[in-house]
């Protein structure tokens, strides 16, 4: 369990890298929050909130890091893990693509040829992937995503009815891809079980220290940072982390890419989780979108986070390493790791 008392704010040259980050994008007006959910639209734009979460369990949060939203499309990121789990790589890659699509995730596309989403972070491909989770009946496949998102954050998890109730009632979009891949075999009767499945996942209930801890555990191996928990078989990180980094941004994925250089998932609440593997887990909550979906101060947040760390996964330079240093032995942070 993480509890808020367990979260213990040491003064370090981090945390206070982390709070002047926050300071700085605290004031960004740009954006607009998701309306197309009808409950989505009552946020609080000023929500801001960044958490980092290392795979040695220490946790650096700032802002409103304990406030609740629904994770939305993050969901994506570990359903598609559980979907590996329940049925291997080569049956998943049947049902569901791992190419990047270059439109926008709600895009009502399917690969030409073999009739698949084009990947499981594009809502086509994220309801196919939903379609596979194993279980007797609507409540047990429920119970077994609800239980994953537990191993993965360390604490009970619930589904906010409201945002699920607004988004079943006008989620037509989603409901006319589901019959698209239903009529090209791609997912199977019951689809409103599937529909509501998805829905309810998106929905889920999370603070920005949960996303980072989720975040922290794909970084970590599978294992939950906090609770040391397996939360997903080792086996299928590479996978997860593989389609994140190339199609977890959408149609910004490219530019995500080259700027940014770390597996991510946003959602339209406002969410982004980032992965830098075997080091941390980052999140950022702020609600206000930009025109692809994603957060605005998220992806400032993100961006700079990696061009001062150096967390590029191709980064050259010497920068990552004196950051490495200075996070796990609370060195003087100078950042100018060259
Ligand atoms: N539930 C949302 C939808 O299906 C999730 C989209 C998102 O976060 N990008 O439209």
């Amino acid at each position: 369990m993480v509890n808020q008392e367990d979260i213990k704010i040491a003064p370090s040259p981090f945390q206070a890298f982390l709070d002047d980050l926050h300071s700085k994008y605290k004031s960004i007006t740009e954006g607009v929050v998701a309306n197309y959910i009808p409950e989505l639209a009552k946020v609080n734009p000023n929500l801001f909130s960044i958490c980092i979460v290392t795979v040695n369990g220490d946790i650096y949060p700032v802002g409103n890091y304990n406030q609740l939203f629904t994770i939305q499309s993050i969901s994506k990121v570990f359903v598609y893990g559980l979907a590996l789990e329940d049925h291997g790589r080569d049956y998943i890659l049947t049902r569901v693509g791992v190419e990047p699509t270059g439109d926008a995730f709600n895009s009502i596309i399917l690969d030409e040829q073999s009739k698949r989403p084009y990947n499981p972070m594009v809502n086509a491909g994220a309801i196919a992937t939903t379609s596979l989770i194993k279980g007797r009946g609507a409540t047990e496949r429920l119970n077994r995503l609800l239980a994953m998102y537990q191993r993965y954050i360390g604490s009970d998890v619930f589904v906010d009815i409201s945002v699920f109730t607004s988004e079943r009632s006008t989620g037509h979009r989603n409901r006319a891809m589901g019959h698209l891949m239903l009529n090209f075999g791609m997912i199977e009767e019951p689809i409103e079980e599937a529909l509501d499945l998805y829905f309810q996942q998106c929905a889920v209930m999370v603070s920005c220290k949960d996303l980072a801890v989720m975040a922290a555990t794909l970084a970590n191996k599978g294992v939950n940072p906090v609770t040391k928990e397996q939360a997903i078989d080792s086996s299928c990180i590479k996978d997860i982390l593989s389609v994140m980094y190339t199609c977890g941004m959408y149609n910004f994925a490219g530019e995500w890419a080259y700027k940014v250089g770390i597996p991510a998932k946003s959602g339209v609440s406002g969410g982004i989780i980032a992965v830098v593997p075997n080091v941390m887990g980052i999140a950022v909550f702020s609600p206000p979108l930009d025109s692809r979906g994603n957060s605005v101060r998220g992806v400032k947040v993100c961006e700079e986070l990696s061009q001062h760390l150096g967390l590029h996964q191709f980064e050259c330079s010497s920068k990552s390493s004196h950051f490495l240093d200075s996070l796990f032995r609370n060195v003087e942070m100078n950042g100018n790791g060259n």
